[in-house]
C-alpha cells in the first residue's frame, strides 16, 4: 500500500484546466509523474524510484497491455554499419539487459526468460548474401562478451547442422550471436511489480488529458478528475504520445504503426535461435511457442484488429523459414501499435519550450530492446548528469 505522503500533490477540481494553473496553489514537489505504463514508462519509473525519487505513474488503461505486450521480445543490435547514437544506445541497452533482468528477478521473483539465443538470418538470394557479407565485414573484430565473433557467415550444410528445422534451398545464413530475447509479457509483469514494491504510485484507468502549465513550465498533468502536480513529467505514452497535449505538436510527432503476430505452439522447441528473413521472424520460446512476426502497417492508424490477409501471409512466411511449422497449432493472433516517428528515431530528452517535461517515446521497433538504456538516460537527464551517449540527435523538436 502506497502511503499518501508518497503521492504526487493533487490539486482540487476547481483548479483543473491546463491554462488556469498559473493561478492555482501549486506547491512544488520533488515528485516525477510518468505518463504511460508500457515497457518504457515502467522501466523509467522503476529506475527513478530505485534512486529514491517519488514517482507517480498514470496509465489510461492497464499497465503493460499495449505495444510492449504485443511485441516479440527480440533484443536486437543495430545494423553494424551504423556508428551513431542510436547504435550506441542499442549496444548499451543490450549490455544492461542481463543485470536488468537479474535485478527484476531478485526484487520480484520474475523469470523474464532472458536468453542470448542468437539469430540466424536465412539468405535466399545473391543480393541478400552480398548484403550479409558486407554486414559481417563491417562487424569484423567485434566480439560477444564471451569472446566469439558477433557475426558469422554459414554455408547451407552448416545451417542444417545448427538448426535442422530451418528451410533448405538457401544460399547460406548469417548468424548474429549478440541477439537475445525476453518473454515481454513476463518482463512487464515483473516491472509492474518492481514499481509497486519500490513505492511507485501506479494509477491505472487514469488517462492524462493535458499538461498542466505555468507559462513555459510544465507543473503537472490534468486527468479527467484531478490535476496532479510534480516537478518533472516524463512522457512515455507510446503511439499516443502526440495526443497528450495539442501544444506538443511541433515537438513530438509520434504515429501508430500496426504490427500483427501469429502465435504457434509446437510439442517442443523446434529451433534454438531466432530465425529471420528480412523483416520476417520466428521467435522460439522455451515451452514450444513460436512467435511469427510481423507486419508493418502505418496506414492502419489506431485500428488494432488482426486481418485475414496478414495472418495468411505470416503463416506462409513461417512455412518458408521452417517448413515443419505447417504442422504446428495456431494458438493466438494479435496486433499492437508501434510508436513510429518521421525519422525512425526515438525522442529522448527535454522538450524545448516545456520546461520540466522529458520525452521518452517513439521507440518504434526497438522499445523493448532500448528500455534499460532509456530509463538510464532519463534518470541522467533528471539528475543533471552527463549521459555517456550524445542524445542530441534524439532531441524532441528536431527538424
Ligand atoms: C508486433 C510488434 C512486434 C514488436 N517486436 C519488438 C521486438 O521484438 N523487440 C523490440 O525491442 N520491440 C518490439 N516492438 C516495438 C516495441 O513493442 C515498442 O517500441 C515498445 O513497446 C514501446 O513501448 P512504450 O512503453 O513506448 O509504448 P506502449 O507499450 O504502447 O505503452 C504506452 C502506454 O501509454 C499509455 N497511454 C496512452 N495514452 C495515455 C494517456 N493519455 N494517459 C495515460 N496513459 C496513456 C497506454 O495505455 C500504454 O500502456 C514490437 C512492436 C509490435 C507492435
Amino acid at each position: 500500500m502506497v502511503g499518501k505522503s508518497r503521492r504526487a500533490a493533487r490539486l482540487p477540481n476547481s483548479t483543473r484546466g491546463s491554462e488556469d494553473l498559473c493561478c492555482a496553489p501549486v506547491s512544488p514537489t520533488p515528485d516525477v509523474i510518468v505518463i504511460g505504463g508500457g515497457v518504457i514508462g515502467l522501466s523509467v519509473a522503476w529506475r527513478l524510484a530505485e534512486q529514491r525519487l517519488r514517482v507517480t505513474l498514470l496509465d489510461r488503461a492497464y499497465c503493460g497491455r499495449e505495444a510492449s505486450w504485443a511485441g516479440a521480445g527480440i533484443l536486437a543490435p543495430c545494423n553494424p554499419h551504423r556508428d551513431d547514437s542510436v547504435y550506441h544506445l542499442h549496444e548499451r541497452s543490450l549490455a544492461l539487459y542481463p543485470d536488468f533482468c537479474a535485478r527484476l528477478g531478485e526484487q520480484t521473483g520474475t523469470d523474464c526468460e532472458y536468453e542470448r539465443c542468437g539469430e540466424l538470418e536465412l539468405l535466399f538470394t545473391q543480393d541478400a548474401w552480398n548484403i550479409a557479407c558486407a554486414d559481417a565485414r563491417a562487424a569484423e573484430g567485434r566480439r560477444t562478451s564471451d569472446g566469439l565473433p558477433r557475426f558469422e557467415m554459414h554455408a547451407p550444410q552448416r545451417v542444417a547442422q545448427l538448426e535442422p528445422a530451418a528451410a533448405t534451398g538457401i544460399l547460406g545464413a548469417i548468424e548474429c550471436r549478440q541477439t537475445a530475447q525476453v518473454r515481454n509479457p513476463r518482463l512487464l509483469r515483473g516491472l509492474h511489480q518492481a514499481c509497486l514494491r519500490r513505492g511507485v504510485d501506479v494509477r491505472e484507468q487514469t488517462p492524462v488529458r493535458a499538461l498542466a502549465m505555468n507559462r513555459d513550465r510544465v507543473v503537472g498533468v490534468v486527468t479527467e478528475t484531478d490535476t496532479f502536480a510534480a516537478r518533472w513529467v516524463v512522457l512515455c505514452a507510446g503511439a499516443w504520445s502526440s495526443q497528450i497535449d495539442a501544444r506538443l505538436d511541433r515537438q513530438i510527432a509520434v504515429h501508430p504503426v500496426r504490427g500483427q503476430i501469429v502465435l504457434l505452439v509446437c510439442e517442443r522447441r523446434p529451433f534454438q535461435r531466432i530465425i529471420t528473413r528480412g523483416r520476417s521472424y520466428l521467435v522460439p520460446r522455451r515451452d514450444g511457442h513460436v512467435l511469427v512476426g510481423s507486419t508493418e502497417e502505418p496506414g492502419a492508424g489506431f485500428d488494432k484488429r488482426s486481418t485475414a490477409r496478414a495472418v495468411a501471409s505470416l503463416l506462409e512466411r513461417a512455412r518458408q523459414l521452417a517448413p515443419d511449422l505447417g504442422q504446428a497449432a495456431v494458438a493466438a493472433v494479435w496486433s499492437g501499435l508501434r510508436p513510429g516517428t518521421p525519422d525512425d528515431r526515438p525522442y529522448i530528452g527535454a522538450v524545448p519550450g516545456f520546461e520540466g517535461l522529458i520525452a521518452a517515446t517513439g521507440h518504434y521497433r526497438s522499445g523493448v530492446t532500448l528500455a534499460p538504456a532509456t530509463a538510464e538516460a532519463v534518470s541522467a537527464l533528471l539528475r543533471g548528469e552527463q549521459y555517456p551517449i550524445d542524445l542530441s540527435c534524439l532531441a524532441p523538436g528536431r527538424a
